[in-house]
């Protein structure tokens, strides 16, 4: 059981139907056939992070290939100015990263944002991963 905010029971495959079998990430279509830890494997991706506190339910995950869901790790993309402020003002406060922080406008971060969660870097991301996986397993 998860520690913080509501949970309830679902599973890969109901959520895999609803989203079609289309990763939530890269877009591209997600194959049933493959398992952990193949990176074209289907897992669940909680579009809140459970940490920033989202929640373990239905409207708050997705489907996505279990490599485009480690590539996004808990970074979650600035849609705003206004977000965009808020994480600065959190980057402000750490020492090493306040020059950084001070040196970035608002509209740079959204930008930069935008283009980390693109499908088209995801899927980019997913290629190498699924190279390499192949590569290893031999
Ligand atoms: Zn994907």
């Amino acid at each position: 059981m998860r520690s913080n905010g509501s949970s309830e029971r679902y599973t890969a495959e109901e959520i895999g139907e609803r989203d079609g079998w289309l990763c939530g990430l890269c877009q591209d279509p997600v194959a049933r056939t493959y398992r952990h830890p193949d990176p074209r494997s289907p897992s669940i991706d909680h579009i809140r992070t459970i940490v920033a506190g989202g929640t373990d339910t239905r409207d708050n995950v997705r489907l996505t290939h279990w490599g485009c869901n480690h590539e996004r790790n808990d970074n979650t993309p600035l849609r705003t100015t206004e977000e965009a402020e808020e994480r600065r003002a959190v980057l402000l406060r750490i020492p090493t990263l306040r020059a950084y922080a001070a040196s970035l406008t608002a509209e740079d971060m959204v930008r930069s944002s935008q283009a980390f969660h693109s499908p088209e870097r995801y899927q980019a991301k997913l290629a190498h991963r699924v190279e390499r996986y192949k590569r290893e397993k031999r």
